[in-house]
């Protein structure tokens, strides 16, 4: 037999039969669709008014099937074979291909039968038995579970009856949750390729208006957004970058850029980002500094308010991620600037917990929501870095308030999933102590937000000015 059953969706909602009118495919009928490497069947196992699985079947082409896979070698070929399914059953992108093909309207969320039901959540459960997957089935768990399914992952073992063989890079899916259908498809059709991370299609730039089409309404707030533009258009890196920024677009609405903030007090007239912005710029219009380095620049938020301004006439933004400083890098649009005013700043990779010449001799250094990224022991090659060797005379650094966390209802664990660490107002001002007393700094903590009479406020703003 060539093909294996690769993904079942079932529905228990009532009548479950309606999942036919959705999918637009009757569940009496078997229907074949060709479509890239080989045929995809639609079918239904069970089709009762009480629970209904479609099945969508992929036959893979012979011809392809029978070319084998680069570096395969050892007794995978022949144990999965037997036990599951070959490479190109599973394969996800192929797969993937189908889904798009076969069920491109119930993707959509446009049912002619049943209108509203396709725009409602519904008990759906999805199974893949041999879903190929890189780096484990927590990967799974994380690019699932945020878009609220509960998820089961198992690991497919090479070969059951050689245990030490370990296991094959497929896991045994099932993902249950209340979604609809649409969003479901969605969720898959992005996915699967995401989690395969093994493309077999050249990527072009139609990729990244295939993945914000399908991630519409959930990947610009997914919590690893970017990890999966980075893996769904293969790593070219220029194509990675229009998507995150076009992503950054659809969420700028609500809080620039930051996905720490979206956990962070909606209903705030001002939102805490704006907040600290304009703290931070409020101290260094105090300082009088005009030559200022935003250390841990990120995306750029900071710097365009910098560049917008003239008393800055030298603005360096330093980061240790390519991307983010390449989308700081568009956002500032700096290809449309007169020389004049290109030549006020430049944006530098630069990993802050080393020294760099490049930052010496500035007036000022932010860091802004920088420090709770690094780990904590490396922070006092951080601190040398930037108050030892580049020491400019005012630093200001802002950080969460840990102690504030209580009033995100929603909140569990820290405000990022990148923080190291986040501290209290007092471990915050013990170390600001300990830095000056190092560096030959004084140093004023300033609130940034409600100063809550309990908690203090969300952020905790350090002026550090060199003592002369
Ligand atoms: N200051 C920006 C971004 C804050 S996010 C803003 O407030 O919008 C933290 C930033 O610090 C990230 O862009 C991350 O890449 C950068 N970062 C973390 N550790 C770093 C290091 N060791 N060297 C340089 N940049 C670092």
């Amino acid at each position: 037999m060539i093909g294996s059953v690769l993904l079942t969706i079932s529905t228990t909602h009532s009548p479950a039969t309606d999942l036919g009118y959705l999918l637009v495919k009757h569940p009496a009928q078997l229907q074949s669709f060709s479509t890239t490497g080989g045929t995809a069947h639609v079918f239904y196992p069970q089709a009762t008014e009480d629970r209904c699985t479609a099945a969508l079947l992929l036959d893979v082409d012979p011809v392809e099937l029978a070319r084998p896979s680069k570096g395969q070698k050892g007794p995978d070929s022949f144990s999965l074979g037997r036990y599951v399914n070959d490479r190109p059953y599973a394969a996800s992108s192929l797969l993937t291909v189908a889904l798009g093909r076969v069920f491109r309207s119930a993707m959509k969320g446009a049912s002619k039968d049943r209108p509203e039901l396709a725009a409602t959540p519904i008990p759906l459960e999805i199974e893949v038995p041999a879903l190929p997957c890189r780096g484990g089935t927590g990967i799974v768990a994380r690019l699932f579970e945020p878009l609220g399914w509960t998820v089961e992952a198992v690991p497919v073992p090479l070969d059951p009856a050689f245990p030490e063989w370990g296991d094959a890079r497929y896991v045994q899916l099932r993902l249950t949750g209340t979604v609809r259908l649409a969003d479901a498809l969605s969720h898959l059709y992005v996915l699967l390729p995401v989690l395969d991370d093994a493309k077999h299609y050249w990527v072009s730039e139609d990729e990244v208006a295939k993945l914000l089409r399908a991630g519409d309404g959930w990947l610009a707030g997914h919590p690893d957004k970017e990890l999966i533009a980075r893996r769904y258009l293969a790593g070219r890196r220029s194509l990675v970058l229009s998507a995150l920024e076009r992503l950054q677009g659809d969420t700028a609405a609500t809080e620039p850029g930051q996905d720490e903030e979206q956990a962070e007090v909606p209903e705030r007239r001002v939102p805490l980002v704006k907040l600290r912005k304009q703290a931070v710029l409020a101290a260094l219009a105090e300082s009088g500094a005009s030559r200022v380095l935003d250390l841990g620049c990120g995306e750029g938020a900071l710097l365009l308010e910098l560049f917008a301004d003239r008393r800055y006439t030298e603005i360096v933004g330093a980061d240790v991620s390519t991307v983010s400083l390449a989308i700081a890098e568009r956002r500032l649009k700096l290809e449309r600037q007169p020389d004049r005013q290109r030549e006020r700043i430049r944006l530098i990779q630069s990993a802050l917990t080393y020294h760099d010449d490049r930052l010496t001799g500035y007036d000022a250094a932010v860091l802004m929501e920088v420090i709770e990224h690094v780990d904590e022991e490396r922070l006092p090659a951080l601190e040398r870095a930037v108050f030892g060797h580049a020491a400019p005379s005012t630093v200001v650094v802002t950080t969460p308030n840990v102690e504030y966390n209580v009033r995100y209802e929603t909140l569990c664990g820290h405000r990022h999933d990148d923080h190291r660490f986040e501290w209290t107002r007092e471990q915050f001002a013990a170390w600001t102590a300990r830095v000056c007393a190092a560096h030959g700094y004084t140093a004023e903590i300033r609130p940034v937000g409600e100063d809550d009479p309990q908690t203090g406020p969300p952020t905790q703003l350090a002026y550090f000015r060199k003592v002369a």
